[in-house]
């Protein structure tokens, strides 16, 4: 469910005509509704109703400011990745002991910063990370709170790019090493070991792997507190898939999600962390973009639009499939055509489909690509010197500009040439 609709024979956000938006703003750019971020959030947290528990956004999937500051103002909790994604939730005022802090590489300065601002705890991913956080930690005369990362070896069947939970992938502390990991955390006095954190992957579209892994992790929770831990906070990650595609069968909804999690989990009275990234900023925001040219090749027409692949990546990536539709809703019945929409930038990766059956557009027409709110600005690029595009959201009958975009000057003036130039 999302607030991007037709009303009146034109797409709105919310209250808000795309037309107008686009009018003001100029194409492309990305568009977020206030209301779908909420309702994911809330979704989740609702469901968790009557459990301890945290909702920590995984903000790489989309981490502007003005997202952060939504959805901490919902009570959202934040997972965060790196140095740079811990200073923008502090900054979108998310207190530190709101935030968890994951990933494979973190460094000593990382470390620091986090330690220092206030942290919920870290994840720790492998041995050596554990000794490099102790070490820190005592420096600063500091305890740090973790849990392990352990890798369940479960096969998420999920794109092999986003896959994270096979033993083969760079993610965790193989499970079968964790009772000796844990005995050595323990013995490192700058840590205090409270709880165990898994996460298998991204876009997943079934229970299955979730359950097979978090069975995993009730086994590990027992086994450990016998071996005398405190194992009493259970991270259990993101990955909650979407549907891109209307046609598709719809993965599991975050209230199953849930409630499948208190069935595998909950007698084991444990505090529960998720860290849903993609469901909760997916389908909240989409990508506007302008026909530039119809083109007509060798049997097919090209749909020539001003988004390009520097924006958003995902199909070129992940062969990502993302609903496109016109701002202006077709008539009922009229005839659709196979178009092949690419973008400006000099690569044939610059695809956004093949053959999508659209109804008849010209240059100038607004074109949206649906569930492009995850994963979408923030892995884009300036390849090709095209600017970054600037991101929007609407609250109801409201919009604002939430990130402009750069001027060319900008963009160029960012580059230094060396004295002898
Ligand atoms: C990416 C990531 C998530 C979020 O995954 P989604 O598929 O966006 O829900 C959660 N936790 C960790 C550790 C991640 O790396």
């Amino acid at each position: 469910m999302d607030h991007f609709l037709y009303r009146d024979g034109a797409l709105f956000a919310e209250d808000v005509p795309v037309a107008e938006i686009a009018a003001a703003v100029g194409t492309p750019f990305y568009l977020y509704s206030t209301a779908t971020l909420l309702r994911h959030f809330r979704l989740f947290d609702e469901a968790l109703d009557g459990t301890d528990h945290l909702v920590c956004y995984a903000m790489k999937a989309a981490s502007n400011q003005a997202i952060l500051r939504t959805l901490a103002q919902a009570g959202a909790g934040m997972d965060v990745v790196s140095q740079g994604e811990y200073l923008r939730a502090r900054a979108a005022g998310v207190p530190g002991g709101k935030i968890v802090f994951s990933g494979v590489g973190k460094t000593a300065e990382e470390i620091r910063t986090a330690l220092a601002g206030g942290i919920r705890q870290f994840n720790v991913e492998s041995e050596p990370e554990m000794e490099v956080l102790n070490a820190v930690a005592l420096e600063m005369g500091k305890v740090a709170p973790v849990t392990l990362r352990v890798n369940p070896d479960v096969d998420a069947r999920t794109h092999a790019k986003i896959a994270t939970g096979k033993s083969e992938n760079k993610f965790g502390i193989p499970i079968a090493r964790a009772r000796a990991a844990y005995a050595r955390a323990t013995a490192l006095p700058g840590l205090e070991v409270i709880g165990i954190d898994v996460h298998i992957g991204s876009q997943l579209t079934e229970l299955a792997p979730f359950e097979a892994a978090y069975a995993k992790v009730a086994e590990l929770t027992e086994t450990l507190r016998a071996d005398g831990h405190d194992i009493r906070r259970l991270d259990l990650g993101g990955g909650l898939g979407i549907p891109y595609a209307r046609s598709n069968e719809a993965p599991p909804l975050p209230l199953e999600y849930c409630a499948m999690i208190k069935r595998v989990l909950g007698h084991l009275d444990c505090e529960i962390e998720i860290e849903p990234g993609r469901l909760i900023a997916g389908n909240a925001g989409i990508m506007v973009s302008r026909v530039i040219y119809v083109k007509s090749g060798e049997g097919r027409d090209f749909l020539i639009v001003d988004g390009a692949m520097n924006d958003l990546i995902r199909p070129a990536m992940y062969e990502a499939y993302h609903d496109i539709v016109p701002v202006i809703e077709p008539e009922p019945g009229l005839e659709r055509r196979p178009y092949d929409i690419v973008g400006p930038v000099c690569e044939t990766g610059d695809t956004f489909a093949r053959g999508r059956d659209l109804p008849p557009l010209a240059a100038g027409d607004l074109i949206a690509f649906r569930s492009a709110g995850a994963y979408g600005a923030v892995m884009a690029s300036e390849y090709n010197t095209r600017p970054l595009i600037p991101e929007v959201m609407v609250n109801g009958d409201q919009f604002a500009v939430i990130r402009p975009r750069p001027s060319y000057e900008e963009m160029i003036n960012r580059d230094t040439i060396p004295p002898w130039l």
